[in-house]
């Protein structure tokens, strides 16, 4: 019995794509297949970044990672799942900013979740803005991978990036208003930032 390939079980979570005869076949009768198809599709279900966007080959090479994370979990514990950070810091909110209204200035946010902080420094750039973002994990040694990036305004505007291995990021050309910001990592559960406002 030949199990199906990982591209596979890629390709019918991600690319929607139809099995040849033989494939289908297999994955109707072998149990150990359709559950790495069902965990799979939990992934594709969790990342917006599948969801929304076709990964890139690198992001393509992380979803199967994470698909094999939870494939070989023993505690039947999963990635999917997300935790909300809070605004911690807005240096919008000091006097000095505000006593410059009107002025295009660059400030500051700090959000706070469980496992790691996320910095963002928010630049005006003409009518739009330009995000720099650093994850700035709790632990020790949590660095080195990076994460999937995306930012949302829950209507047609998405923004995916990776960070780089130091956990640092960037979004170009982004119109003010209310954005979520999702940090998906190999490791730990996804990070929203809900309610970000770009001013
Ligand atoms: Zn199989």
């Amino acid at each position: 019995m030949v199990h199906l390939s990982d591209d596979s079980i890629y390709s019918l979570t991600f690319e929607h794509a139809t099995l040849g005869a033989e494939a289908a076949a297999h994955l109707h009768t072998c149990a150990a297949c359709q559950a790495r198809a069902s965990a799979s599709r939990d992934i594709a279900d969790a990342l917006r970044v599948a969801r929304f966007s076709a990964p890139s080959p690198a992001q393509r090479e992380r979803l199967l990672a994470l698909a094999s994370l939870v494939q070989t979990s023993s505690t039947g514990q999963r990635i999917v799942g997300w935790l909300r950070a809070q605004l911690a810091m807005d240096t919008r909110a000091a006097p000095l900013a505000s006593g410059v209204r009107g002025m295009d200035v660059a400030y500051r946010l700090l959000y706070a979740a469980p496992a790691l902080d996320v910095e963002l420094m928010v630049e005006p750039a003409n009518a739009t803005r330009t995000i720099h973002g650093a994850l700035l994990p709790h632990t020790q040694g949590d660095e080195g991978d990076t994460a999937l990036v995306q930012l949302e305004d829950g209507e047609k505007t998405r923004f995916d990036t990776e960070t780089s291995a130091d956990g640092r990021f960037t979004f170009r050309h982004v119109q003010p208003g209310v954005y979520r910001l999702w940090i998906v990592r190999a490791d730990s559960a996804e990070v929203v930032l809900e309610m970000l406002e770009i001013s």
